[in-house]
C-alpha cells in the first residue's frame, strides 16, 4: 500500500529518498522546478545528466518517461527526472502526463526507493490546468503497482496544494 502525502513548499527543501524533478528532454536543466533541483543539487545532478545524454539519451529523453541519477547536495539518495507533456487544448495527452508517475514509481521501485517526493509536472511553463493535473497525478499514483511507501506531493503555491487536496477527500 503506497501512503500519498501532501506538503506546501519547496521540494528542494524535502527529505526523501528519491525527489522528481519536471526536466525537459534535454536533461540540461531550465527553469521552474528544473532550475531550483540545479541549483540546490549541484554540479554532480548534471554531470549525471550529461552522462545520460552521451550514453542512452542522445536525443533526449522522450516525454512521459523517467530516469535517475544521483542526487548531489539535495537530502536524497535520488533525482528522478521526468519529462512531462505540454498541455494541449486540442490533442489529449493525459496518458503521457500518467506515464511520469508511473515511470518515476516504476524507477523508485527498480532503486528501492522507499519515500518519493513528486512535483505537479507540468502545470508551470507546460501549462497543464492544476485541477486536472491533480486529478491524473492521483489516479495513476494510486493505481501504480509499486512498492514505494509514501508518495509525496510537494505543492508549491496554496492553489496547487488545495487541487491535490481535493482529490484526496
Ligand atoms: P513544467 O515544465 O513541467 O510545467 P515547472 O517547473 O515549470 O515544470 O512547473 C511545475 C510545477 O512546479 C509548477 O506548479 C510550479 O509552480 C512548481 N514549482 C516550481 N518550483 C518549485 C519548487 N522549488 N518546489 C516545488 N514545486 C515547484
Amino acid at each position: 500500500m503506497t501512503t500519498i502525502t501532501l506538503v506546501q513548499g519547496d521540494i528542494t527543501r524535502q527529505s526523501a529518498d528519491a525527489i522528481v524533478n519536471a526536466a525537459n528532454s534535454s536533461l540540461l536543466g531550465g527553469g521552474g522546478v528544473d532550475g531550483a533541483i540545479h541549483r540546490r543539487g549541484g554540479p554532480a545532478v548534471l554531470a549525471d545528466c550529461r552522462a545520460l545524454r552521451a550514453s542512452r539519451y542522445g536525443k533526449g529523453l522522450p516525454t512521459g518517461r523517467a530516469v535517475a541519477t544521483t542526487a548531489g547536495d539535495l537530502d536524497a539518495r535520488w533525482v528522478i527526472h521526468t519529462v512531462g507533456p505540454v498541455w494541449s487544448a486540442t490533442e489529449d495527452r493525459s496518458d503521457l502526463l500518467a506515464s511520469c508517475y508511473r515511470e518515476s514509481l516504476r524507477v523508485a521501485d527498480e532503486l528501492g526507493a522507499r519515500t518519493v517526493a513528486f512535483p505537479a509536472v507540468s502545470t508551470g511553463v507546460y501549462r497543464w490546468p492544476m485541477e486536472d493535473a491533480a486529478r491524473i497525478a492521483v489516479a495513476a499514483v494510486r493505481s501504480a503497482p509499486t512498492s514505494v511507501e509514501e508518495a509525496r506531493f510537494v505543492l508549491f503555491d496554496e492553489r496547487a496544494y488545495e487541487a491535490f487536496a481535493a482529490q484526496l477527500r
